[in-house]
């Protein structure tokens, strides 16, 4: 009996959705609109134990410890957080919307488009024969993101070594969300604040990198990588990085504190 070309086609395209596309539910979810959480503010217990990761949280004014609890809240309603091999505890998902949370704060209106789901990992992870501690991409990477809970907890513990993979990994997020991977963060930034600030990411990258050829272009992934680098250093040692380049920590904080202004 021939096969009729219009079952055919239907197979084909079900098998192509199957194994390349993204699945109906995935599409459904992605265009969900962002979910309110249902209580604003932190539990007791929970803002403590956030106050023993983040000692400067003691520091926000109330108006801005009551924007840190319900950024904390929104991220937890519209992000999964996955166990693989290992059950996921409160207090993973406080630390983990914590790190999301920290430089998006001043920027009330703007919240990760491009992430959907966290998997988070016990230790390190093994990919293509690397150590991974923290992941985020494109394609079969999209909206995700894969970390290592020793990582997470090793940003918020010691703050000594400059090295903070959930925010290096939320960085990459911002940095990607306006299309391009390039250190620019454009969604955070005033159109008229990158040019000065592409300056600062060259001279900085002249300096951090061993060899500097005058001709050197720099990759998009160089860049990223020290938008990401930098945004750790300046959550982990702000005092450190104001007196060694302080017109970065200037960018820095400007980028971070300032809210945009949406007319620009
Ligand atoms: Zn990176």
């Amino acid at each position: 009996m021939p096969v009729h070309p219009f079952i055919f086609i239907v197979i084909f395209f079900i098998l192509y959705d199957y194994f390349f596309g993204v699945s109906e539910k995935e599409r459904a979810e992605a265009q969900k609109p962002f979910r309110e959480p249902k209580d604003n503010t932190l539990r007791e217990e929970h803002l403590a134990f956030l106050e023993r990761y983040l000692p400067a949280l003691k520091t926000y004014d109330q108006l801005k410890l009551k924007e840190f609890q319900y950024r904390v809240r929104f991220f937890i309603s519209n992000v999964h957080v996955i166990g693989v091999r290992t059950k996921v505890t409160t207090e993973d998902r406080l630390l983990i919307a914590t790190a999301a949370i920290l430089p998006i704060l001043n920027y009330s209106n703007w919240f990760y488009p491009n992430l959907k789901v966290v998997f988070l990992h016990p230790t390190t992870m093994n990919i293509q024969g690397k150590r991974v501690l923290g992941l985020v991409g494109e394609g079969i990477m999209k909206n995700k993101m894969l970390l290592s809970r020793d990582a997470l907890f090793h940003g918020f513990n010691y703050t000594s070594d400059k090295h903070h993979t959930a925010i290096h990994e939320f960085m990459h997020l911002i940095d990607m969300a306006d299309g391009t991977v390039d250190g620019v963060p454009e969604v955070l930034m005033d159109r008229k604040e990158i040019l000065p600030w592409l300056d600062l990411m060259h001279q900085r990258l002249r300096n951090v990198l061993p060899v500097y050829d005058e001709k050197r272009k720099f990759t998009h992934r160089e860049k990223a990588e020290e938008l990401a680098r930098l945004a750790e250093y300046f959550f982990e040692k702000p005092l450190e990085l104001k007196s060694e380049e302080p017109e970065l920590f200037k960018a820095l904080e400007k980028l971070f504190a300032q809210p945009k202004n949406p007319a620009v």
